[in-house]
């Protein structure tokens, strides 16, 4: 038994077992989602001409609907209607084909065919068109809840449709970023072939320059080896990105079974269940996983770290094994336990995850799945404190005016982590800058490096606004290392005075 498996021993002794009790305290607290969007109902953005808003009413709305109900295809007629009005009209007519085939009352599908008509119209499908308008007069002739007279008219309303002529369309905005191709380094996971791992006593690992480095070189791509979304101050997920793949969209669809998260298709949905909502999904409807904090990402970094050991799937694998600890220094080792303890308790009288767990790995005493279990995420929430990185995405309004892409503000999306970005040291003056596709980072040098010089990152604290004191404290108090860098190691480099 090692020591972070003793102190869990120990946590399971009697006198801890109060903390079983916490799910119970999330239940207690929880205000359901239900209740919350009675308050936003009054709010009518869709008739203000609000679609924007109006998009994020629906989503929730389409959320707490039960699948397959009145209230779920009625959130998605809805929807179709607020697409329409963006301009977005294959997502619109996404929404349409499921109202249609979900229990929309046949009274109101009329106006619903006539958008599905409008919508092949915008995007230049007369053919479509014409075939909807064809499938409208059969549905009208068929149905028996339309009065002879309702019927007439509505024969007459489609006969005399005002056929509409195509637009322009937005692409899909993420498809306009593209991951760059580059030669990958087969030594260095994650790396291009432009950059080198490499070691000393004094320094620990460090990234060099393999050849001589341009500024504006890319370095790294690489896919998160675990991630976790970012909850907002409400403890929602972001409602225009996709829970498994982060890839936005404006008319996601949601889980089956809790109203939190959102993907992209029925196939984003069922791979996220298998790998990690099935063991999620209860914690969701109490807002465990927005409360927990870091536990989130590090139980997301322990499942991977327990698939890869059974089978081999993400090449960044053996540096993920690498990433330091630093359990030992850091301060806030009690509020990592409890972290840890809670989601233990958790996983133990909500979910099936131990099972599962079980037929997973060999361990000689399978009774103590739990210490383990909770040994590793321990481990895990320390290795995420002092390696993660913020997934931050632009996001852009294409929605007021659709010939344009504009990007307005970076928001944070996920916390990731990233083995072969993590194996840079830091420096108050970087020599790279990174953005995010996704779940991918790509990392270009933003100066010429030589061969042979070290690749520095900054883990957020710069010298263009911050000085050395107060760099020095931070970095030490959070990461435990005093900075040499070129900055605070020359007083002259220092910037005079900041605004
Ligand atoms: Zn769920
Ligand atoms: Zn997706
Ligand atoms: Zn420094």
């Amino acid at each position: 038994m090692n020591g972070l498996e003793s102190i869990f021993w120990q946590l399971r002794d009697k006198k801890y077992k109060g903390i079983n009790d916490t799910y119970a305290l999330f239940q207690h607290f929880y205000i359901s989602d239900g209740e919350k969007i009675k308050k936003w109902q009054g709010n009518g953005f869709y008739v203000k001409g609000k679609w924007r808003e109006s998009l994020k009413y629906y989503m929730k709305a389409l959320c707490v609907a039960e699948n397959q109900t009145e209230a779920f295809a009625t959130a998605l007629a809805n929807r179709s209607a607020a697409l329409y009005s963006l301009g977005k009209y294959e997502h619109s007519l996404s929404d349409i084909e499921k109202c249609l085939l979900c229990g929309y009352p046949e009274k109101l599908k009329f106006k619903v065919y006539l958008r599905k008509i409008n919508c092949y119209d915008r995007i230049g499908n007369a053919e479509k068109a014409e075939v909807t308008i064809k499938e409208t007069e059969a549905f009208i002739n068929q149905n028996n809840d339309y009065t002879t007279e309702e019927k007439e008219s509505y024969i007459n309303k489609l006969r005399n449709i005002q056929r509409l002529s195509s637009v322009n369309l937005v692409k899909n905005v993420n498809n306009n970023y593209k991951i760059p191709n580059v030669t990958r380094n087969i030594n260095f996971p994650g790396a291009t072939s432009l950059i080198q791992l490499s070691s000393n006593s004094e320094k620990g690992r460090y990234v060099l320059a393999e050849k001589d480095v341009k500024r504006g070189d890319i370095l790294f791509v690489e896919k998160a080896y675990a991630f976790a979304p970012i909850f907002d101050d409400n403890l929602n997920l972001p409602h225009d990105r996709c829970y498994y793949c982060l890839i936005q969209n404006i008319a996601l669809i949601p889980c089956l079974h809790c109203s939190s998260t959102l993907y992209c298709n029925e196939s984003c949905r069922s791979k996220s269940w298998d790998e990690t909502h099935q063991w999620e999904c209860t914690g969701f409807t109490v807002n465990l996983w927005g409360t927990i904090g870091l536990a989130f990402p590090a139980y997301r970094l322990c499942l991977k770290n327990i698939l890869n050991c059974y089978r081999l799937e993400a090449e960044n694998y053996n540096l993920a094994q690498k990433l330091l600890t630093n359990i030992a220094k850091n301060e806030n080792v009690l509020e990592f336990l409890v972290l840890t303890m809670v989601l233990v308790c958790y996983f133990e009288s909500q979910t099936d995850f131990f099972k599962w767990l079980c037929d997973k790995i060999t361990l000689e005493e399978k009774k103590e799945l739990n210490i383990y279990f909770g040994s590793c995420l321990l481990e895990n929430v320390a290795q995420i404190a002092c390696n993660a990185s913020i997934i931050e995405h632009w996001n852009c309004s294409d929605f007021n005016d659709y010939n344009s892409i504009i990007p307005e503000e970076k928001v944070p999306i996920a916390t990731g982590l990233y083995p072969a970005v993590s194996m840079m040291n830091h420096s108050c003056k970087p020599n790279v800058a990174m953005y995010f596709i996704n779940d991918v980072i790509i990392v270009k040098a933003v100066a010429d490096i030589k061969q042979g010089k070290e690749v520095y990152n900054c883990y957020g604290i710069d010298y263009r606004y911050t000085r050395k004191q107060e760099r020095q404290s931070l970095l030490y108090m959070q990461y435990h290392f005093k900075c040499l860098c070129e900055i605070c190691e020359n007083p002259l480099l220092e910037i005079v005075s900041y605004k």
